[in-house]
């Protein structure tokens, strides 16, 4: 199973980490061992003083397929839910400068929130979707504003990459981006619905 991500898809939120907006999707992976655990309060690690949500409309990849056109994209997602790209920001900011990979920052152990799955059915275009942090929102997107839509991105990886059902695709994050901190309450919404609920521990003991 892959876990593949999107950078800077949202112009907002490439704008609020001062990056350009990308002519071609900006993709990097996680592994497997990356998805937490959302029924146990999840650690801040002991490297980063810097650990930054994301909320990120996620796709499950259907089946098996490579070098997809974007014209028959949508039958390779059946269903979507909503997650978190955890970000050790201080740490990816390091890396950027050397011009080193980001894995380091984002494919560590629990770096990856994963929602409930839920049916697509008609509504590809334009979802709305959210972060509440102890309750209060904090991120909100809608995604008609990502600037490679879901059909462009499978049709991409799959240029690149065989995509395998079951692969999951983190599609980017909206604006508003910010530090985690212990005991922090995080929950997703995709349409209305609330998809995840996760407790970050209330002492960083890693
Ligand atoms: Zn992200």
């Amino acid at each position: 199973m892959k876990i593949f991500c999107v950078g800077r898809n949202y112009g907002e939120h490439a704008a609020e980490l001062k990056n350009p907006i990308p002519k071609e999707p900006v993709i990097f992976m996680k592994p497997g061992s990356a998805i937490a655990n959302n029924s146990q309060p999840l650690r801040i690690p002991g490297f980063t003083n810097d650990l930054q949500h994301e909320i990120e409309v996620v796709l499950k990849v259907s089946k098996r397929g490579k070098n997809i056109p974007a014209e028959e994209a949508k039958d390779y997602f059946l269903e979507w839910t909503v997650g978190i790209d955890f970000t050790a920001r201080d740490l990816q900011t390091k890396l950027k400068e050397k011009g080193l990979p980001w894995e380091l920052a984002k494919s560590f152990d629990g770096a990856a929130v994963v929602g409930n799955f839920i049916p697509i059915g008609d509504k590809k275009l334009a979802v709305d979707f959210q972060l509440e942090k102890n309750g209060a929102m904090v991120q909100a997107g809608n995604t008609k504003d990502m600037l490679f839509s879901f059909d462009v991105l499978v049709s991409f990886l799959s240029t690149y990459f065989m995509l395998e059902a079951g692969d999951l695709i983190f599609t980017g994050t909206p604006a508003g981006v910010a530090k985690v901190n212990p005991g922090d309450r995080l929950s997703g919404f995709l349409d209305g619905m609330q998809l995840f609920d996760v407790s970050m521990a209330k002492v960083n003991n890693d």
